[in-house]
């Protein structure tokens, strides 16, 4: 992606070497994960499968905001920014789709963080990868998945980590476009098998919105050779079968939460084909 050099988002929030505050977390474990909010915050924040329980197992932590200074290496500082440069392209690309469709885009915060984070959902550790809280409407990244994302799942390359950020902010449109309230509302009412589907949906639709703000880097000339193979790259090894695949030998298609590998990879390219929302519904498909 060509980004050098180009504008970088004012919504970027350094917390790196900082650990994350400490002291009501007793209280966050009952309050906010025991709430239905909690709860789909759960759902949200498990981009990878991961384990959402390590929000919960942070207690240990003690010691609020501590604040040691960070020197980050110039592969870091690199990546950071172009984050920053992503961060803004969505908010140039989001406000311009949400204008054509009448309504107005509210622009998220992305904060950046090393270890662990306080959100308004609760402490959350590097491991539970990239999340989106609607409680805050807040991104959090810790930088070092860009390594995990070539390491563990071989998805190398900027725009695979330029397609999680995507992702996120895909939440972040649900959110304000009341898609991530209609999932909330779903909770309790139905079965867990059949929750997991709404979910699958859910995160596929996450998956198209990343492809329709590719489409638009792509229309405004940023996309390089290779770029798109990446996104898809990325998609395909962060599919639910996949991950069980690797994890324990075999799959279990009704635990699934994000789709499979062939889901993700279609519905970010349909987006990608289509620049819009006309073909967003991927609830009744
Ligand atoms: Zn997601």
């Amino acid at each position: 992606m060509r980004w050098e050099g180009r504008r970088k988002s004012s919504n970027v929030e350094d917390r790196r070497g900082r650990s994350a505050g400490g002291g009501g977390l007793g209280g966050f474990g009952g309050k906010a994960i025991g709430g239905g909010l909690g709860l789909i915050i759960i759902i949200i924040i498990a981009l990878l499968g991961g384990d959402p329980g390590s929000l919960l197992g942070n207690n240990q932590i003690t010691s609020p905001d501590t604040q040691v200074p960070y020197e980050a290496t110039a592969d870091e500082q690199e990546m950071f920014d172009f984050v920053s440069v992503v961060f803004a392209d969505t908010e140039d690309i989001w406000h311009d789709i949400f204008n054509s469709y009448g309504y107005d885009y509210k622009e998220p915060q992305l904060v950046i963080f090393t270890d662990s984070v306080q959100s308004a959902c609760g402490v959350a550790g590097s491991s539970t990868g990239p999340f989106y809280c609607p409680g805050d409407n807040k991104l959090y990244i810790d930088l070092s998945f860009y390594q995990e994302l070539k390491d563990r799942f071989k998805a190398p390359g900027d725009f695979a980590m330029a397609y999680v950020v995507a992702h996120e902010v895909g939440h972040h449109v649900q959110t304000l476009l009341g898609v991530t309230e209609q999932l909330n509302n779903i909770r309790g009412q139905v079965s867990q098998t059949e929750y997991n589907q709404y979910s699958v949906r859910f995160e596929l639709q996450a998956d198209y919105l990343a492809g329709v703000w590719a489409n638009h880097v792509q229309g405004m000339g940023y996309l390089e050779e290779g770029d798109l193979e990446e996104a898809l790259r990325a998609a395909n090894a962060i599919g639910d079968d996949m991950i069980q695949k690797q994890a324990q030998g075999y799959v279990v298609p009704d635990s699934f939460t994000h789709g499979t590998s062939e889901q993700r990879m279609r519905w970010f390219y349909k987006g990608f084909q289509t620049g819009n929302l006309d073909q967003w519904d991927t609830f009744n498909k």
